[in-house]
């Protein structure tokens, strides 16, 4: 546990919130902005009296909380939008300014083999992008929050919360970290205690493997009954090419190399300024041991199929995270007594079409419009908010998730196995052979390396990285210096090891040491340490976490917690 005591004569301060968002990304941000139109709306109809408007509410306090050093720093998606939700939450977005970086003109699937490629002779449905938008998840959420800004919204960025507040199983505020911790946990002259935030309502909108949300999901059992939550992990890049060589508004998909002890692929979406977005997305219910997308994301731009057409590209930035892939199987409890659940931290991604930012503004403004009911019967109880559910049911967030409900799981069957599988469930709407098949938690699919790769290990051809030249090539350190990752190396390490001799007496003989690999910033190294058995120690380089969260995922003694660290630090996203 981190430290969390006070130093002598230090009080938290408390503030008196209407509701708290946990998270200042695309659900959020949705959310706090469609709440604060719905009542202006509301007090608008009352004033003119019109019937069964009911009473005015109060000006509202909303806080939305954002752990990244601004809005959008730790925002990181693909990202082709499909533009639904966005335009429903603000019809003029276009009029009013929102960074679409290209509408897709054209789309393309190609399987690539070591050393060939063929496209699809048609593109598969789910892969049709014409009308969709290719954008900058983070710009996208700083233009949100300036929405949001304009319309009174208080966003705190730098502030992370760490703690639900309970009165019984009644969420009742959060508690945000505080700052100033030296490494051992001890304050520093510069220390800020924590603030507790009190609320009618929280709305956890915290992205993926929500940290907050898991601890509020563990003591709530919110999971009970349901698939685990299960995900993929994706690195990207954005590459400048030379004037002139990009066609904007085309995206290309992938399959095949260099992918071949774990399930995934490729996207391509080239936006102006001749820029290329590149990215790699690999399930993590791999059994590969030695699984490393960015050393993967390397290799592709060897293979024969990318060379000609990133010629003289250079690396511009660079950004990993997770995204859920369970879908409708694996989403929680949505609700209950003072709380909400939406976006990505409630698994709603289509994980088939690797579009989940329409899903997360769409159940943010469910969320919104769960809580004006709430507050004009100012009743903040399951029975208050469970409306949200039906909400999320009766909208597309339902009938995009539910047509994919066994996707995740036939795909782990294997890519040819699976195809007609797939196929007969475009076909039943879903269903397939068969409905609600389990999926095996992504941290106990790892075989050992043994088992998996013969005795060659990282030796083997396959692991072979291409030299780094810091132009198209990069090793993890240069490329974790394209994110702009800050954290003080004077505070406390937010990796917690939970058994350090697992590391050493099991992990690291049979497994390798998977977090060595997975972790897309090199935070992880087993080095060899001066014992008398030889064996070797982890070092965790956390400064460089840019908080993708794998290594809480996939570590198969699932001995690393990942804890909030200090506000403000982190990834620096800005074209991501
Ligand atoms: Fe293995 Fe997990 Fe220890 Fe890393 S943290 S060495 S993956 S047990
Ligand atoms: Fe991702 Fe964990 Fe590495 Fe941080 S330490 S970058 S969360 S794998």
């Amino acid at each position: 546990m981190q430290n969390d005591q006070l130093p002598p004569g230090v009080q938290r301060e408390t503030m008196d919130m209407d509701i708290v968002i946990v998270g200042g990304g695309a659900a959020g941000l949705a959310c706090a902005y469609h709440l604060q139109s719905l009542v202006k709306k509301h007090n608008e109809k009352v004033t003119q009296g019109a019937s069964g408007a009911g009473e005015a509410l109060p000006e509202l306090t909303i806080a939305v909380l954002e752990k990244g050093s601004e809005i959008g720093a730790h925002s990181l998606s693909g990202a082709v939008m499909n533009p639904n939700a966005l335009a429903e939450l603000i019809p003029d977005y276009k009029e009013r300014g929102a960074p679409i970086e290209a509408e897709v003109k054209k789309d393309a699937v190609y399987y690539l083999g070591d050393d060939f490629s063929f496209k699809l002779p048609i593109t598969p449905p789910p892969f049709h992008n014409a009308g969709n938008a290719i954008v900058s998840l983070s710009k996208l959420n700083r233009w949100l929050a300036t929405q949001c800004e304009e319309q009174g919204i208080n966003i705190f960025p730098g502030f992370a919360a760490v703690e639900a507040l309970y009165e019984g199983n009644r969420i009742v505020g959060v508690r945000t970290g505080d700052k100033g911790r030296d490494k051992n946990g001890v304050p520093k002259a510069n220390f800020e205690a924590g603030l507790i935030l009190k609320a009618k309502l929280v709305l956890f909108a915290e992205g993926t493997r929500g940290s907050l949300f898991r601890q509020v999901a563990k003591k709530l059992d919110l999971w009970a009954g349901k698939n685990p939550e299960v995900f993929e992990e994706g690195v990207k890049e954005i590459i400048q090419m030379p004037p002139g060589t990009v066609e904007p508004g085309v995206v290309i998909h992938t399959m095949g190399y260099p992918l071949k002890k774990s399930l995934g692929g490729t996207f391509v979406y080239s936006i102006p300024g001749d820029r290329i977005i590149l990215g790699l997305v690999a399930y993590l219910d791999s059994k590969d041991p030695l699984l490393d997308p960015h050393r993967e994301l390397q290799k592709l731009k060897t293979h024969p199929f990318f060379k000609e057409k990133l010629k003289g590209g250079k690396v511009i930035a660079y950004g990993g995270k997770t995204l859920p892939a369970g879908g409708w199987y694996s989403m929680p409890k949505l609700y209950g007594d003072g709380w909400m659940v939406c976006g990505d931290s409630a698994s709603m991604v289509d994980v088939q079409k690797l579009k989940g930012i329409h899903l997360a503004i769409k159940s943010g403004m469910a969320a919104a419009e769960t809580a004006l009911e709430c507050l004009r019967k100012n009743d903040f109880s399951a029975a208050s908010t469970q409306s949200y559910e039906a909400k999320v049911h009766n909208s597309y967030i339902k009938k995009d998730l539910y047509r994919v409900r066994n996707f995740h799981q036939t795909l782990g069957m294997g890519l040819l196995p699976s195809l007609p599988l797939i196929a007969l469930q475009e076909v039943t709407g879903g269903r397939g052979l068969v409905d609600g098949m389990k999926v095996h938690l992504d941290a106990k699919t790892t075989e050992t390396v043994l088992d998996i790769w013969g005795t060659e290990g990282l030796r083997h051809p396959d692991n072979q990285l291409p030299p780094a030249n810091g132009e198209l090539f990069h090793d993890k350190l240069s490329s974790v210096y394209l994110t702009g990752t800050m954290h003080d190396e004077n505070s406390p390490n937010h990796l917690l090891l939970k058994d350090p001799d697992i590391c050493r007496t099991q992990c690291e003989p049979r497994f390798k040491s998977p977090c060595n690999h997975f972790c897309p910033a090199a935070v992880y190294e087993m080095k060899p340490v001066n014992k008398p058995d030889g064996k070797f120690d982890l070092q965790i380089n956390y400064t460089n976490c840019i908080h993708c969260k794998t290594c809480d995922i996939k570590c198969p003694f699932e001995n690393i917690d990942w804890t909030v660290p200090e506000g403000g630090g982190g990834p620096q996203y800005r074209d991501t």
